[in-house]
């Protein structure tokens, strides 16, 4: 059997629709060529990794259909590309066939992640959006409680009391804080919702950083979505003279408020919040893990898998 003829028939031998004879003759040629017994793996990878993102009962039969489709495009046109250099000489089948898997694969993994939103017609924007009331919430906790604090030099703990996942805020924060001075380190509710608050001045400036329970009222919908929180990004609004700038993790809200300009509280959002966001995410448990080493194609399984997790 001919490399050519194997891969015609690969996807077919994998359905198990061959005759005996023919799984034989393919396999033996798999034995003796690597390429094509790299191939094989490969394939047998996506479809498992398509079989178990397709199992979900969140996957509608039609969005089955459109990846499915997708990957059988992507499969054929890496065939005919792996073909042509394979003209040229075989020596480079590998290397060329496993930036074209990676692009497959980026492919698919992206129309997985996406699907939720296709099918919905709400872009992650809209699904993460959070309520006009929790903006309004935040900016008026820090109007009304920040002030009380610019004098205090005081060293600010939050006390031990507090939620744990508040515990030790301040300090978590330390390292995104350069060149802020903090006043305050509590829980304060004056408007009725929880806020862990952190307050700073930096050059006369009044900045809260504000952690807060990320429950239904929180999201403009009305309601927690389902897909990957890691897809929402930095929320930013102009509320009451204020900029906010806002994250999520699966459980919280982790907020930056301050009277500074747009851009600038932008930049501050970014720092200040960059570590109690990756801390915040850890005790939610929400895994940020870093991908194992892995072969592509299991790694392609693990992602699929992974995200599908994520949106549980
Ligand atoms: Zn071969
Ligand atoms: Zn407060």
């Amino acid at each position: 059997m001919e490399c050519r003829n194997f891969k015609e028939l690969l996807d077919s031998y994998l359905c198990q629709e061959l005759a005996v004879e023919t799984n034989h003759q393919l396999l033996n040629h798999a034995e003796h060529c690597p390429p094509c017994r790299a191939e094989m793996a490969s394939r047998r990878n996506m479809r498992e990794a398509l079989r178990r993102a397709c199992s979900q009962d969140r996957l509608s039969e039609e969005a089955c259909d459109r990846l499915r489709a997708r990957l059988r495009a992507e499969v054929s046109a890496s065939e005919s590309l792996i073909g042509r250099r394979q003209r040229w000489t075989s020596l480079f089948d590998l290397r060329f066939a496993i930036p074209i898997t990676v692009t497959a694969a980026v492919l698919i993994v992206a129309a997985v992640v996406m699907l939720p939103f296709l099918k919905s017609q709400t872009t992650p924007a809209q699904l993460f959006e959070l309520s006009e009331a929790l903006l309004s919430e935040a900016a008026s906790d820090h109007h009304k409680c920040a002030p009380k604090f610019i004098q205090a030099t005081r060293a600010a703990v939050m006390p031990s009391t507090v939620e744990p996942t508040y515990v030790g805020l301040e300090k978590v924060a330390a390292s995104g804080a350069e060149g802020l001075r903090l006043h305050a380190a509590h829980v304060c509710a004056p408007d009725g919702r929880r806020f862990a608050h952190l307050v700073y001045t930096r050059d006369g400036a009044l900045i809260s950083l504000l952690v807060t329970e990320r429950d239904k009222r929180a999201l403009k919908i009305g309601n927690l979505p389902s897909a990957d929180v890691s897809l929402a990004g930095l929320q930013e609004a102009n509320l009451k003279n204020l900029s906010l700038g806002a994250f999520q993790t699966p459980k919280h809200v982790i907020l930056v408020v301050s009277d500074l300009p747009t851009a600038e509280n932008h930049k501050l959002a970014q720092t200040l919040a960059s570590p109690v966001v990756e801390h915040i995410r850890k005790l939610d448990g929400q895994s940020v893990a870093a991908l194992p080493q892995y072969r592509f194609d299991d790694g392609l399984t693990v992602l699929i898998a992974s995200l599908r997790k994520g949106e549980r």
